[in-house]
């Protein structure tokens, strides 16, 4: 017998804004903008390109301080070298994702690898800001590399996804997150209805970046660069993909009752605490990158 399930409705669709970052690459940011600061414990979604760049072209974010959340850098095209105030040294090659904790804060530089840098190439992929309660926001920094052979990949009718941390399809993803937060990389086929089913005490986002959809119970049209928001409650979130099949980010995660205080890459809970992550920034206490010995 058949059951029968309800859709979730919509909440609403937010158009990616186009901006600059770091050095000055383009990205696509459907949050912080003027319409959404933030969407529970999500706090940053940037589409990074993709762009095509010829030698000498490629640009990324060199050294700045983070305190307060993490942040989830997914790559499906080039290649990020990035370095920090730990002495950690490491490369973000396609399909790879880094789970970085800032914490109590750290200084990095996030920057094309340097095959990218003298030859070119294509750079595409995105990097999600995760909240950390209150207790956490001064943890210890911390890295967690899940390199594309960690990342499950998960097979069904209809399309595919890889998923990057939590639980989703039955399968759980390779990290560990403060917060319960489940995050997946969307493939669906051409003109398919996908019934996505999400925990119901999770709000999520569907960010479309390849190809055209209708999601929720209205059937809303959205295309690449678009974010669909869901609140939380009960019901399956329905995708229908578009003639030229979609590719999306799903994110959902239980709402975060703490207050956000927030400026540039301080994420806190207090005024008090910005000023205070601003001062130790200022006055070296999350350390600096080290330069390279000759
Ligand atoms: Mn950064």
């Amino acid at each position: 017998m058949s059951q029968i399930r309800e859709l979730r409705p919509l909440a609403g669709v937010i158009s990616g804004v186009r901006t600059f970052e770091g050095e000055g690459f383009a990205v696509r940011r459907p949050f912080p903008t003027n319409r959404l600061d933030h969407l529970g414990p999500f706090l940053l979604l940037d589409e990074m390109g993709p762009s095509e760049n010829g030698p000498g072209e490629a640009k990324g974010a060199s050294d700045h301080p983070h305190r307060g959340f993490e942040t989830v850098t997914y790559m499906l095209d080039g290649e990020i070298t990035h370095k920090d105030s730990l002495g950690n040294q490491g490369l973000i090659a396609p399909g790879d994702v880094q789970w970085m904790t800032a914490g109590a804060g750290i200084v990095h530089s996030e920057l094309p690898s340097s095959p990218i840098l003298a030859h070119g190439g294509r750079m595409h992929g995105f990097q999600l800001w995760v909240n950390l309660p209150a207790a956490a926001k001064m943890h210890r920094p911390r890295y967690q590399d899940l390199t594309a052979s960690r990342l499950p990949s998960v097979a069904f009718d209809g399309g595919s996804a890889v998923v990057i941390g939590g639980r989703a399809f039955d399968t759980d993803g390779p990290g560990e997150i403060f917060l319960p937060v489940t995050y997946f990389h969307l493939r669906v086929d051409p003109e398919r209805t996908i019934d996505l089913e999400i925990e119901p005490s999770h709000l999520a986002f569907v960010y479309a970046f390849i190809g055209r959809a209708r999601v929720g119970v209205d059937a809303t049209a959205i295309e690449a660069g678009d974010m669909a928001v869901f609140p939380s409650g009960t019901g399956l979130l329905r995708v229908i993909s578009g003639a030229g099949g979609l590719e999306a980010l799903v994110g959902s995660a239980e709402p975060l009752a703490d207050p956000v205080a927030r400026y540039g890459p301080f994420v806190m809970n207090t005024r008090a605490e910005i000023l205070q992550a601003f001062d130790d920034f200022q006055t070296g206490k999350m350390g600096s990158i080290q330069p390279e010995r000759a």
